[in-house]
């Protein structure tokens, strides 16, 4: 298991149950895919006879709980942020597959139903000190190339610095809010989707349509007991010791909900919906370039093709880790679709 190996990105599938209009509409039809979780694979029905066979490093069926996902996809990300790295949660997939019950759910009656982000801020306010350390959020709208403000509705044109010598990723116009607790995150994430509906019902559009990226910023400050244990004699052991400096670990935990992979632009709309298809697509494209780039180890990841790849520019290679999950619905009808969504998955791998 390379669950903690950084640079590959690590892909699970997730098949959504049928819904209510689905269990009536194909109640005479087999699901197109059939998924057999204890050899990772999943078979994908061509039709009657024939079937392709797929590999993943994980297979989530429609019976898998939201905490098994967590841990499986996003649990040894969030491990590896408290450590002081980059990391990155995605999930791509057709509109109605469920990539916002996987991360976005908040579940604040029926606990067992918490996503992925929410379960995130959990693990990480538990492993960190408020005293001494620091957890802040940023939460974004990616749409048509403009970076939207989510925390701030009036911010809709952040724009993006990367440091030529690092590779730093920073968003300085970006609304930072540090989080003390639990309940003051959940309420910063509603009021974040007030005003994503708000900016998307103004601009005509669907949160399908654009990417909403979560930031995560943890700093901890670990005293530096390791440079006390390396050095060479008694005397300098005891002086580093009552210096014992501290070290600061900056990690950054990035969940993005991608825009509905579907290809839109084939459904004969026109203007606006068309313009928003071309953006989606273009976004969508680059991003798989560079993931498929981190696949094969190639040392130049495309990130400049769109701001979508430019943001997640840091949280590509090196020492960052990567988690894409990839959303499917059953139907037959969605063959298509789904398969398209199969051969993302399987180009990241
Ligand atoms: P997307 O964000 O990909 O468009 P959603 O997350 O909004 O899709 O899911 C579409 C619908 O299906 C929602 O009503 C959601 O609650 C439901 N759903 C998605 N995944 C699951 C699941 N694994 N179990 C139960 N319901 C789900
Ligand atoms: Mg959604």
């Amino acid at each position: 298991d390379d669950a903690g190996v950084p640079g590959r990105v690590r892909v699970a599938v997730r098949l959504r149950p049928r819904n209510a209009e689905e269990s009536v509409a194909d109640a005479d039809f087999a699901d197109c895919v059939e998924l057999q979780p204890e050899f990772k694979r999943l078979k994908l029905r061509k039709n009657n006879w024939d079937t392709d066979t797929y590999e993943f490093d994980e297979v989530l069926t429609e019976f898998a709980s939201q905490k098994r996902v967590y841990e499986v996809v996003a649990k040894p990300v969030v491990e590896s942020v408290l450590d002081g790295y980059n990391g990155t949660v995605m999930a791509y997939g057709q509109t109605g597959t469920g990539k916002t019950y996987t991360l976005g759910r908040l579940g604040e009656e029926d606990t067992a139903d918490r996503g992925i982000i929410v379960r995130a801020m959990e693990d990480i306010l538990a492993g960190v000190s408020l005293e001494s350390d620091s957890v802040s959020v940023s939460y974004l709208q990616l749409y048509m190339e403009s970076l939207q403000d989510l925390l701030d509705p009036t911010n809709d044109n952040i724009s993006i610095v990367e440091d030529p010598k690092s590779g730093d990723v920073s968003l300085p116009g970006a609304t930072l809010v540090e989080i003390r607790d639990q309940q003051s995150f959940l309420e910063l994430l509603q009021l974040g989707e007030a005003h994503r509906y708000a900016a998307n019902t103004r601009l005509n559009t669907e949160s399908s349509r654009s990417h909403a990226l979560l930031m995560v910023h943890v700093k901890r400050s670990v005293k530096g007991r390791e440079l006390a244990h390396s050095s060479q004699n008694g005397n300098s052991t005891n002086i580093a010791k009552s210096l014992r400096p501290t070290l600061v670990r900056k990690g950054k935990l990035v969940v993005v909900d991608l825009a509905g992979s579907e290809r839109i632009d084939k459904s004969g709309s026109e203007g606006h919906t068309l313009e928003e298809a071309k953006s989606i697509n273009l976004s969508l494209i680059a991003l798989g370039k560079c993931i498929n780039a981190l696949a094969e180890n190639s040392a130049h990841v495309p990130v400049r093709d769109s701001k979508l790849t430019r943001l997640l520019r840091d949280s590509f290679g090196g020492t960052a880790r990567t988690s894409l999950v990839i959303t499917i619905g059953p139907s037959p009808r969605h063959r298509g679709e789904t398969t398209s969504t199969i051969m993302f998955g399987q180009r990241a791998m």
